[in-house]
């Protein structure tokens, strides 16, 4: 591992990030516009509601939908109502999806990614980038709907940028932002294409 921990020391998280973020700011202006432009349903919020069993708080967008329009994955605000801060930005809420990134972890997934992480630069280096993606996304988010990231501003989600812990935040991630992304959100997706696809509805109806 060469890679050290350059979080910064001081308190003032998002002048150090800037940097780091600059070149995702594009992609991450352009993805929030498109939140933006089509914010959640109350049709998607109550889909999200029966998907997760709990009312979806903070709930910007659909992120990412079934080939039948169900929401996959949504994009939830960095703070949510009553100053609660929340980092998993992306977030899987397709029961589908769900199931089978469980069924990965616990055969072993995260163990095969975090070994592929050590020693595999290349994949090492698209593993941070998709962090800092993961950051610039929300940094965006923030400024345009005045949520602070007082808390959060250096977390993203999943383990990243230097460890595997949760692939269904990976996988949303990809779900959300697209293949090339996130490396090991790619893996997943392919990995589980037998079980979970956006591109072939296997979704349980009950609507
Ligand atoms: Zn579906």
């Amino acid at each position: 591992m060469t890679e050290t921990n350059t979080a910064p020391t001081t308190t003032d998280t998002s002048a150090a990030n800037d940097d780091a973020l600059a070149p995702f700011a594009d992609a991450a202006k352009a993805l929030v516009d498109r939140c933006l432009a089509e914010p959640a349903s109350d049709e998607d919020i109550a889909i999200v509601e029966r998907q997760l069993g709990r009312y979806p708080r903070g709930m910007v967008a659909v992120g990412a939908r079934c080939a039948c329009g169900r929401p996959l994955a949504v994009v939830t605000r960095p703070m949510l109502p009553g100053g609660i801060p929340f980092p998993t930005t992306c977030y899987l809420t397709s029961p589908e999806a769900v199931k089978a990134a469980s069924h990965v972890e616990a055969e072993g997934g995260m163990r095969d990614y975090n070994e592929l992480l050590a020693e595999d630069e290349s994949v090492r280096n698209a593993y941070h980038d998709a962090h800092l993606r993961y950051l610039a996304f929300r940094h965006e988010l923030a400024l345009r709907l005045g949520d602070s990231e007082e808390h959060i501003a250096d977390t993203s989600a999943g383990g990243m940028p230097t460890r595997v812990k949760c692939l269904h935040a990976l996988l949303a991630q990809t779900l959300v932002m697209g293949p090339g992304a996130n490396p090991i959100g790619d893996l997943t997706l392919e990995r589980i294409a037998g079980e979970f696809s956006p591109t072939v509805c296997r979704c349980a109806v009950e609507d």
